[in-house]
């Protein structure tokens, strides 16, 4: 089966074409899908009911079911709880930023990475999710808010690496020209360091920008906050990001979790200096988002701050990620934990 926002221009006009139809109808249906933000192929009425009939066969248009939604705090940020057909749920936030939007979309059912500060993983990996149910993620929320986000991080749940190529398809529909045109420079993907996903992205030919998430100076301490480090330790993980800069000449970010005392002293700015001095690198401070499965502690500012200052003054550059929607339960996966461990299948009432 083929699902509706799976599918690129090039498949529609196949699909078309394989179904006896003019290729004008492509046009048509994208327009439908993209432009007019259908929510049933019953509401494009430029075709035969006829034809919206067929294509509920051909093509079924299954947008995720908005299970609830947080209340948008004074920054604006909104954090969604979406179901999928089957009932698996996801999250996905809508974080708005100075007049652009910026939405971070989830890639799998829970994660399989198991990351010790991460809540998403605590689960466990349930499924991965099709390209279909990632673009309807941007769909059901463009709908809600009556626009495209401006920007897109693949940051919510799951490891978009594990779930390549329906990650890939996704993006290449959210960036197409008949599709949201969303901008490859503005679509974020973000890796825990899983190194074949890195490799096979330098081939790509796209302008996808690349994050992977570091969180650590070293092996030692990235073991433990980390198992995707005994797989692909420090010494595989920088010469294939290296490479990857080589080969498409993007600069890659290192995303840096601050968690009190374990990655955050001085001793450690210092290891990170070394380790990143001389690569083309950026550099994405998060202090540490509470999370109640992991006894780690948020630094203080201070900390943050003196930690910033070090790579700023080392030359490398640094930003310094506002934990934003904390109120709201937006650190990764924390909303889809909470209605879970609710009374039976948790809802906007219930928790
Ligand atoms: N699996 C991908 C993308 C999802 S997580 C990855 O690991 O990069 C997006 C970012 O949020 C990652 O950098 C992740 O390590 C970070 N993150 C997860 N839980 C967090 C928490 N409790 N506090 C701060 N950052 C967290």
């Amino acid at each position: 089966m083929t699902e509706a926002y799976g599918l690129l221009p090039e498949d529609w006009a196949a699909l078309c074409k394989e179904a006896g139809l003019p290729a004008f109808r492509a046009k048509q249906i994208l327009q439908g899908l993209y432009r007019d933000r259908i929510g049933a192929w019953s509401e494009l009425t430029t075709l035969s009911a006829e034809l919206r009939a067929r294509l509920d066969d051909l093509a079924p248009l299954t947008l995720p079911r908005e299970v609830t939604r947080t209340p948008s705090g004074p920054d604006g940020v909104v954090k969604y709880l979406l179901e999928m057909a089957d009932g698996e749920r996801v999250e996905t936030v809508w974080i708005p930023a100075d007049g652009r939007v910026t939405q971070c979309i989830s890639s799998q059912v829970g994660c399989a990475m198991h990351c010790a500060f991460c809540a998403s993983g605590q689960l466990g990996c349930v499924r991965s999710l099709t390209a279909a149910e990632i673009v309807g993620e941007v769909m059901a929320l463009s709908r809600a808010q009556g626009r495209y986000p401006n920007n897109i991080v693949v940051m919510g749940m799951g490891e978009p690496f594990m779930n390549y190529d329906a990650v890939l398809r996704a993006l290449r529909v959210l960036n197409c020209q008949q599709g949201p045109n969303i901008g490859a420079r503005h679509i974020t993907l973000s890796t825990c360091g899983v190194v074949p996903g890195i490799e096979r992205l330098a081939q790509e030919g796209v302008q996808f920008e690349l994050s992977v998430s570091l969180h650590a100076p070293n092996d030692a301490i990235r073991d433990r906050l980390m198992p995707v480090n005994r797989r692909w330790p420090l010494a595989e993980l920088l010469p294939a990001c290296d490479a990857y800069t080589a080969a498409t000449g993007r600069i890659i970010t290192y995303e840096y979790t601050l968690v009190r005392g374990l990655n955050d002293r001085p001793v450690h700015a210092a290891e990170l200096i070394r380790l990143l001095r001389g690569r083309k690198a950026r550099v994405n401070l998060i202090p540490l988002s509470p999370v109640a499965e992991f006894d780690g502690q948020t630094p203080s500012h201070a900390d943050c701050l003196a930690f910033l200052d070090a790579l700023l003054k080392a030359g490398i550059h640094t930003t310094m990620r506002r934990s934003r929607g904390r109120q709201a339960d937006a650190a990764c996966g924390q909303l889809r934990l909470r209605t879970q461990k609710g009374p039976t299948h948790g809802t906007a009432e219930e928790s």
